[in-house]
């Protein structure tokens, strides 16, 4: 893709986020853009992060490990953070300590109890969000609804995780006024258990590239894009 095309595209992306934020009186400020740049290049990585974008997402340890290794924290003009957004096997735990911002698919106590063993010996902590099921398909990852007061009550007893918001993958749907109950759905959860467990507003990272405007108009603080911005995979 020529590189005033990825420019036009992210341009169009941030005032696309302004607008959806205006419409429902929130400052775009309070919406964060993940880039997700799985199975892209690092050359198209950096060309992102020089138009000025900090956030980008993986949804795969290994490409993660990959590209943190190679790019880190970028440079002092064009400074770069990193998102795990895909499910993490236990036994790959320890390959986020000390490379992301934010680990947004937290889905069960067995892996917090090892993310915790792996931080304490790093003496590090990790920004984590829980992610939910909320679209009552059978997806193979997220936890149900119901089970995410248990969990977080489990989860503060893990003193080297900061429990910071949900986080849900919304269903592939046409029209995405179709997602707008799952959206809904989440901030609701955020609202009424999340709230209760932790100081600051809970964080709600929800909305991909046919959806975030959606999601923004419901609550989105975070919103992960992939396609729109990179091309498609
Ligand atoms: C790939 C991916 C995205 C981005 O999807 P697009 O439709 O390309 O914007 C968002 N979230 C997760 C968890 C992903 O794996």
């Amino acid at each position: 893709m020529p590189s005033t095309e990825r420019q036009e595209r992210l341009r169009e992306i941030l005032s696309r986020i302004e607008h959806a934020a205006g419409r429902v009186g929130r400052s775009a400020d309070d919406v964060h853009l993940i880039a997700v740049s799985k199975t892209f290049p690092e050359e198209a990585i950096l060309e992102v992060a020089a138009l000025g974008q900090r956030a980008f997402g993986e949804n795969k340890v290994q490409e993660l490990v990959r590209k943190v290794d190679a790019l880190g924290s970028g440079t002092p003009e064009h400074p770069m953070e990193w998102h795990h957004i895909g499910h993490l096997q236990r036994n790959k735990a320890k390959e986020l300590v000390g490379r992301v911002a934010l680990f947004h698919a937290l889905d069960s106590r067995r892996l917090a109890m090892e993310l915790q063993k792996r931080l304490e010996a790093a003496e590090e902590t990790l920004d984590c969000l829980v992610q939910v099921n909320v679209s009552g398909e059978d997806s193979k990852y997220g936890l149900e609804p119901i089970s995410l007061d248990g969990l977080m009550d489990d989860l503060m007893a893990f003193d080297r995780l900061r429990i910071r918001g949900l986080m849900t993958l919304a269903s592939p749907v046409e029209d995405p006024e179709d997602v707008r109950p799952e959206m809904a759905r989440l901030r609701t959860l955020a609202e009424t258990v999340v709230d209760r467990f932790v100081d600051e507003r809970a964080l709600l990272s929800m909305g991909m590239s046919a959806d975030f405007e959606v999601a923004i108009e419901e609550g989105a603080t975070h919103v992960r894009i992939g396609s729109a911005l990179f091309g498609a995979r």
